[in-house]
């Protein structure tokens, strides 16, 4: 990586400096290698390692790594590659490692498992470093990307910590295209597909709320004694030129808040009025609910947005996204994320980024990602291998995405 360029240099230098001290890795100078620790995967240099000496949990965040020797753990030499060109760095994994006690400990059987480790570990930064050239990538990405890094393979907690690492980058790289790469009608068209509307059938923004709020007012002030009754009301409000078009929606939307059990149904003699439940007083109350069931219903389809995406949607603008992220978090899951993947094949496959055998690759790495830390305990830490695989061959993939036109 080209760190001499100062914007470049601020860009990365967090993920390449000693967690504890700030000092920045270096190879020269044997103080300033980069250790990582197994389970949090913190990574300070040597320096620290060596003054935090006899403890049992890292300084960063509490978390223990047991009775894991520190001061034995070998030097994170992919890290080092993404700082320094591989002629500076020696290639032969007994001169890296020749003070390692852990590594030197190692049976031939482990040694070569940690190597061919090593190797793939290495592999990783270059893809990383090649896609950091190629266009600017978000923060967030870029700290996802160097968690992978920040793995300690030589111990079975480091390579368990890894397996999570590459799973969850798995579902990220497939949410984060999905994410990034549709426009805001495809968007518009994907949720409608999910919720089972005609094209061009989800409201505005405005009318989503006009919608609501005449719900509100309706059923607090004119007795409204079913569903159809509630539809044909709000029908009325609008005018006759808007009704055909408004009328999906306002279907929709009443069915959508009977469906979230929204109402009670309270008998007035020989009839009955609906009327909303304690717990909706107000507009915002059942826009939380009505703004939850559609992001829900949208997911459950494979249908993924950005907070700000379904601001737009729903609101018209992007800022209301601190009300739709937590709705997000709760709804991730690992269901949520296999139908993430086939809807990532759709769309990956739908603009040409990658086709034919390259696809059918990528998606069969995605899917292994997705269940790499699961696999562990079926097959042990075999596993890593493949994963490390699957991992290079997915990062590979999506940076050789043809640029959308
Ligand atoms: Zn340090
Ligand atoms: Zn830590």
């Amino acid at each position: 990586m080209d760190l001499s360029n100062p914007t470049v240099r601020s860009y990365y230098m967090e993920f390449l400096r000693c967690a504890a001290c700030s000092q920045g890795f270096e190879y020269e100078n044997p103080s300033y290698h980069p250790i990582t620790l197994p389970i949090c995967g913190h990574t300070m240099c040597k320096q620290c390692i060596n003054i935090m000496g006899g403890q049992k949990a890292c300084p960063q965040d509490q978390v223990s790594f047991g009775n894991t020797p520190i001061d034995q753990l070998p030097t994170n030499y992919p890290l080092l590659m993404m700082i320094y060109r591989p002629s500076e760095l020696p290639k032969d994994h007994k001169q890296r490692h020749y003070q390692c006690r852990s590594y030197i400990e190692l049976d031939d059987e482990k040694k070569s498992y940690f190597n061919d480790l090593e190797k793939g570990f290495g592999d990783i930064s270059v893809i990383i470093m090649q896609m950091s050239k190629k266009k600017k990538k978000n923060r967030s990405t870029i700290r996802k990307l160097f968690s992978v890094l920040h793995s300690q393979y030589i111990t079975n907690e480091g390579c368990i910590k890894f397996l999570q690492v590459a799973s969850n980058l798995g579902e990220y790289i497939s949410i984060d295209f999905i994410l990034h790469y549709q426009n805001h009608q495809e968007l518009k068209n994907n949720l409608e597909s999910a919720l089972g509307l005609q094209q061009g059938q989800f409201p505005e923004p405005a009318i989503q709320e006009k919608i609501l709020k005449f719900i509100i007012l309706l059923i607090r002030c004119s007795g409204i004694s079913s569903e159809q009754h509630l539809m044909y009301s709000i029908l009325q409000l609008v005018e006759r030129k808007d009704q055909i078009t408004i009328q999906p929606s306002v279907e929709y939307i009443v069915r959508l808040l009977f469906g979230v059990h929204c109402f009670e149904i309270e008998p007035i003699g020989e009839f009955s009025s609906i009327q909303l439940k304690p717990t909706f007083p107000n507009y915002e109350s059942i826009r939380l609910v009505y703004d939850s069931k559609i992001i829900e219903n949208a997911m459950e389809y494979g249908c993924y947005m950005t907070g700000e995406q379904w601001s737009v949607l729903l609101y018209g603008y992007e800022t209301n996204e601190s009300i739709i992220d937590p709705i997000i978090d709760k709804l991730l899951t690992k269901t949520s994320f296999q139908t993430g993947i086939k809807q990532y094949e759709k769309i990956v496959s739908s603009i040409g980024a990658v086709q034919g055998q390259d696809l059918c690759d990528l998606i069969k790495h995605i899917q292994f990602l997705s269940n790499a830390n699961l696999a562990i305990n079926a097959s042990g830490l075999s596993v890593l291998n493949s994963t490390l695989d699957m991992l290079k061959g997915a990062l590979n993939s999506s940076n050789k995405f043809k640029k959308r036109s």
